[in-house]
C-alpha cells in the first residue's frame, strides 16, 4: 500500500482563506489583534515568530511583536504580559518558548489571561479541554485533529498510539483524540517495547524529536501516520520523526516534513485569535 500524502500546506491554505474572509467580514466591528513576545535571540524562535507575523498579516490580523533581551527580569516580562491582558485591541497573547532559564515558563503562561491564551497552554484551557468544555486548544494538536478530519480519517473506536508525552504536543493530542472517542495509548522514552504498541495502532502520532525514528517495522499495514517532528539531519536538511520514504509504503495516510503539521500549527493560532476577537466583540459562530 502506498500512502495518500496529507498536505498540511493544502489544508492550511483552505483554512487560512476561510479565516481571512471572516476577518474581512468583521472589519467594521474590529480587527483581531495578536501580541507576540520574543525573549532573547534564539534563531529557531525568531524564525517561528516571523512565520506567525507573516501569516497574521496575510489573514488581515493585526500583529504586534515585543522583543526583549535575554537578560530581562521575570518581573519585566510578567508586567508586559499583564499590559497585554488589559489592552483592548489585543485578543491573543503568545510568548514564544523556550524562555531563558532564569524565567519560569509556568509563571509566564499562568499570567496570560485565559481568554487571550491563544496558544492554549494555560492550565485553565488545558483543564477545560480535558473536561470537554469550550477552550482554546493548543495549536499543534488542534492542527493535527483538523488534518485527520479533513481527510475523513475515522477516529471513533480507533486505536491511536501517541509517541511522546510533552505538555504541548503528546499529552494534548491524545486528549483531543480521546474526546473524539478514539482509544488512546501514550508511549514515551521509558516505554518497554515501543514497536509492540505502535504496530497495533490505526493512527500513529510521532512527536519525539528523534530524526526518522519511526520505521516501517513500527507501523501496521494501512495505518495513518502523523509526523510532528521537525529535526535537522547532519547535512542540514529538514526531516520528521518518521522515516517517510520507508513508512509511506505501508500506510494509508502520512504527513510529510516539511509541509505537514508545521503549516497547521500557525493556522490554528490564527483561528484561535479570530475566535477570541469574535468572543470579545460578541459575534457568534454561524
Ligand atoms: P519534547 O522533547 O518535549 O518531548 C519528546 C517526547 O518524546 C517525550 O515525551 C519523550 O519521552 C519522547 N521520546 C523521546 N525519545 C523517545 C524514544 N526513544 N521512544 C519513545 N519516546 C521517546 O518534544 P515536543 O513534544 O515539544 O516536540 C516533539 C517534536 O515535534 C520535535 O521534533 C519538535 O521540534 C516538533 N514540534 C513541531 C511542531 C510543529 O508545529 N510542527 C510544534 C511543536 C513541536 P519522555 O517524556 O519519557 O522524555
Amino acid at each position: 500500500m502506498t500512502a495518500s500524502i496529507i498536505s498540511g500546506k493544502e489544508v492550511a491554505a483552505e483554512l487560512r482563506q476561510q479565516i481571512k474572509e471572516e476577518v474581512h467580514a468583521l472589519q467594521d466591528t474590529l480587527t483581531p489583534g495578536l501580541a507576540v513576545i520574543l525573549v532573547g535571540d534564539n534563531t529557531a524562535s525568531r524564525s517561528y515568530v516571523k512565520g506567525k507575523e507573516k501569516a497574521s498579516k496575510e489573514a488581515g490580523i493585526y500583529s504586534e511583536l515585543t522583543e526583549m533581551p535575554s537578560d530581562i527580569t521575570e518581573e519585566t516580562l510578567l508586567n508586559k504580559v499583564e499590559e497585554y491582558n488589559h489592552q483592548d485591541d489585543i485578543h491573543g497573547i503568545l510568548v514564544q518558548l523556550p524562555l531563558p532559564d532564569h524565567i519560569s515558563e509556568k509563571k509566564v503562561i499562568e499570567r496570560i489571561a485565559p481568554q487571550k491564551d491563544v496558544d492554549g497552554f494555560h492550565p485553565i484551557n488545558i483543564g477545560r479541554m480535558m473536561t470537554g468544555q469550550e477552550a482554546f486548544l493548543p495549536c499543534t494538536p488542534f492542527g493535527i485533529l483538523q488534518m485527520l478530519k479533513y481527510k475523513n480519517i475515522p477516529l471513533e473506536g480507533k486505536h491511536a498510539v501517541i509517541v511522546g508525552r510533552s505538555n504541548i504536543v503528546g499529552k494534548p493530542v491524545g486528549q483531543l483524540l480521546l474526546n473524539e472517542n478514539a482509544t488512546v495509548t501514550y508511549c514515551h522514552s521509558r516505554t518497554a517495547d515501543l514497536k509492540h504498541h505502535t504496530s497495533q495502532a490505526d493512527i500513529v502520532i510521532a512527536a519525539t524529536g528523534k530524526a526518522e525514528f519511526i520505521k516501517q517495522e513500527h507501523v501496521k499495514e494501512g495505518a495513518a501516520v502523523i509526523d510532528v517532528g521537525m529535526n535537522r539531519r547532519e547535512d542540514g536538511t529538514l526531516c520528521g520523526d518518521v522515516d517517510f520514504e520507508e513508512v509511506k509504503e505501508k500506510t494509508s495516510f502520512i504527513t510529510p516534513v516539511p509541509g505537514g503539521v508545521g503549516p497547521m500549527t500557525i493556522t490554528m493560532l490564527l483561528y484561535n485569535t479570530l475566535q477570541s476577537a469574535k468572543k470579545h466583540a460578541g459575534v457568534r459562530n454561524s
